[in-house]
């Protein structure tokens, strides 16, 4: 069979990624082919509703037309040069990138996990040159049940047991505290030495969209200024209008000293990530001392400027606060009627439903086949929840729509 060449069926697909690719995934049975908007096409044709967005990297709609127009124009004028030489639109982007988040400058990377890494590095470097800790005594705080990527360093710092398990040795400098705790942060501010950063989600996205309380955030700012700690804010999936802010940090003002983008910062059409900071910050780093052969180059600076002129354009934090505000209120309506779902949490277009069964039960997945089946897709997380998080170009009456999809569904169990 020249699987090259011929049209494979959903089946025969299924049967090569599982015969020739690594096992690092456990996919929904469902094979797509197409995108456009909020909507997907499997390889036999059957449309659906995306409500995972691949995790919120496609927060513009599938195949934005003014995204992929750039991506294929700067891809045949001049992909890429890596940073040994300077090219035409890579300072075009830092301009307008660093003027659309508040920050005096920014480090281009691919990957919301090497953000991470970058962001963690940038941390300890400022830690040790401008604020005085001797080196290799810098420690991070991050919370509990955090997600910040699949790299060794990130991996050091999680508690999924999944996630860890036989990747040791693990990095040390890092110490954990509960999420939505400012207690916890404010004792191991007062008690440990050598503190450099906080690293937190605003919202704790693959924990199971776990909204912490209102103030947090800001009280965790406050005491991390009072101790001239970094504020480091891991805002991958929750920035780029998702929760119906730019930023999640925006409900409460705070502006991070670190702040990292990733997902939709390139509408989903390339790997594109970010890291901002002010110079006080960002100068910490010199000629060779961190880089990435990708990082910035002209074909992501390019779709980066484009996906987020598409946020602004049509105002799409607007519309995820409405209809996330929309979509929580109809789901509440309909889960009152069922002792299958618990509740609905979330902020703008990032929600969860939480199931109202054990943590290993396999419920959560079987509704996800059954939404499958009745045309819309979306994936168990943490525990027995399912994330629900559309493209924010979704309009209401799509909308509609997909909760009549759900309700359906919840009906059938
Ligand atoms: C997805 C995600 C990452 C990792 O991004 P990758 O591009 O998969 O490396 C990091 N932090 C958060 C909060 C994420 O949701």
């Amino acid at each position: 069979m020249n699987t090259t060449q011929q049209k494979l069926n959903s089946q025969e697909i299924v049967e090569l990624e599982n015969k020739y690719g690594a096992h690092n995934y456990h996919p929904l049975p469902v094979v797509l082919s197409k995108g456009e908007g909020v909507h997907v096409w499997d390889v036999e044709g059957k449309h659906y509703y995306d409500f995972l967005s691949a995790y919120s990297a496609v927060n513009q709609g599938h195949c934005h037309p003014k995204i992929v127009k750039a991506l294929t124009e700067q891809a045949s004028t001049l992909g890429l040069t890596s940073r040994a030489f300077y090219n035409d639109v890579l300072g075009v982007y830092e301009k307008f990138v660093t003027e659309y988040f508040g920050f005096d400058k920014v480090l281009p990377m691919n990957t919301g996990a090497e953000a991470v890494e970058t962001a963690l590095k940038l941390c300890r470097k400022w830690a040790y040159e401008v604020k005085g800790i001797n080196e290799n005594e810098a420690k991070i705080i991050v919370c509990e049940n955090n997600f910040h990527g699949r790299t060794t360093t990130v991996i050091s710092f999680s508690n999924d047991p999944v996630a860890r398990k036989n990747f040791g040795p693990y990095t040390p400098g890092f110490i954990k505290i509960p999420y939505n705790d400012a207690s916890a942060l404010r004792d191991v501010l007062e008690n440990e030495e050598n503190i450099a950063g906080f690293l937190v989600e605003p919202i704790q996205g693959e924990a199971g969209v776990y909204v912490p309380d209102e103030g947090y955030l800001k009280e965790c700012f406050e005491l991390c200024k009072s101790k001239n700690v970094l504020f480091i804010a891991d805002e991958v999936q929750t920035g780029i209008a998702r929760t119906g802010e730019l930023l999640a940090v925006d409900y409460e003002n705070v502006t991070p000293d670190i702040l990292i983008l990733g997902k939709a910062i390139s509408g989903g059409v390339y790997p594109v990530s970010a890291v901002l900071a002010n110079d006080e910050i960002m100068n910490v780093i010199r000629p060779g001392e961190h880089g990435s052969t990708f990082g910035g180059n002209p074909t992501a600076s390019k779709v980066a400027i484009a996906a987020l002129e598409v946020i602004r354009d049509e105002n799409l934090a607007k519309n995820a606060k409405e209809l996330g505000n929309y979509f929580r209120a109809e789901m509440n309506r309909i889960i009152g009627a069922s002792d299958l779902v618990k509740s609905v949490r979330g902020k703008g277009l990032l929600n969860a439903i939480l199931i109202n069964d054990t943590e290993d039960s396999s419920t959560a997945w079987d509704i996800c086949v059954a939404l499958k089946n009745n045309g819309l897709l979306a994936k168990p997380t943490h525990g027995n929840i399912i994330r629900f998080a559309p493209p924010l170009v979704m309009t209401r009456e799509q909308m509609d729509e997909c909760i009549a999809i759900i309700e359906k569904t919840l009906k059938e169990f």
